[in-house]
């Protein structure tokens, strides 16, 4: 079954302008303040068809924005699935063969395997090496609020709540439990390491307001690490919601199949069966247990569910 196509509302342009940086590495793009600061790295489509972090990006360079102190980069990773783009097809071109976000480990950059992901993450590890702190841009198959993504360390969680967009929180306490997402890659993955790296989940991929809660997030966390002025209009921080996740659920089976359809953040009790993957249930292994992030059609070896528990406020 074929799942019915949201509005495209955002306009893919051609990326050829942005090609040459001043890195020397396709895509990236450097400034240095001369002052002293934080480097930051701004990661726009580590998945091609998660446009915002393109806009977002793209809205960066376009208007001239020049750190303050530090050092500002600028990229956008995976510009070879973005241009596989097919408006009939839109969901296809988030990877080409693996995916860009779970390869970070030394073991799958430094082995002997071969991809277009491969090739671009190993092209891009000087960029990851160079940075102090990472911003990692995404956006969801389903039309959800956004949330942070991020391991569940103080550093991160400081900048997270500091900026209160989103408003919401997933945790990784021991990992993504699939592969070695950019924001858990090196030093990113130490509880003593001093540098925050986190994935910001915008909202569905194809909405203007994604486009928009990108770049809303781009520039409150450049201002957090005093790389742009804060805007005064900005709103203070209000509520937050964190969970924690886990079980990461990688699809099975071709006969894979919720109990019903899911968008993200239904609840289920403990116990109850959230879905049937090939032979095994998918059970909520806790009370209020949260889903994030459910495929919006099953492919074998890809994730398939997040299973998180709400944590009390902090
Ligand atoms: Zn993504």
């Amino acid at each position: 079954m074929t799942a019915s196509l949201p509005a495209l509302e955002v306009i893919q342009g051609d990326l050829a302008a942005y090609r040459h940086g001043n890195t020397g590495i396709d895509y990236v793009h450097r400034f240095a303040s001369g002052r002293p600061g934080p480097h930051v790295l701004v990661n726009a489509l580590t998945h091609g068809n998660e446009i915002c972090g393109m806009v977002a990006a793209r809205h960066l360079l376009d208007s001239g924005v020049r750190p303050l102190i530090g050092t500002l980069t600028v990229g956008f990773a995976h510009v070879e699935a973005y241009d596989a783009f097919d408006p009939a097809r839109p969901f296809d071109n988030r990877q080409i063969v693996h995916n860009l976000n779970r390869i970070w480990s030394d073991e799958m950059l430094d082995g002997a395997d071969d991809s277009p992901e491969l090739r671009r993450a190993r092209e891009l590890r000087p960029v990851v090496a160079a940075a102090d702190h990472i911003l990692d841009i995404h956006s969801t198959s389903q039309d959800v609020v956004p949330f942070w993504v991020y391991p569940d360390f103080d550093r991160n969680a400081q900048v997270a709540m500091a900026i209160g967009l989103p408003s919401v929180h997933l945790l990784m306490g021991n990992g993504l439990g699939n592969g070695t997402p950019l924001i858990e890659h090196g030093a990113y993955a130490r509880a003593d390491a001093p540098g925050a790296a986190l994935v910001v989940e915008c909202g569905q991929h194809f909405k203007r307001t994604t486009a928009d809660v990108a770049i809303a997030v781009t520039m409150r966390l450049l201002a957090h690490f005093g790389l742009v002025a804060a805007d005064p209009s900005w709103p203070p921080p209000g509520p937050q919601r964190r969970f924690a996740l886990l079980e990461t659920h990688v699809v099975k089976s071709l006969d894979f199949a919720f109990t019903r359809p899911l968008i993200g953040f239904e609840t289920f009790a403990k116990g109850e069966l959230i879905a049937r993957n090939g032979p095994d249930e998918i059970r909520a292994p806790c009370d209020d247990c949260t889903i994030f992030m459910p495929t919006r059609e099953p492919i074998v070896g890809r994730e398939a569910v997040y299973l998180t528990q709400p944590l009390t406020a902090p």
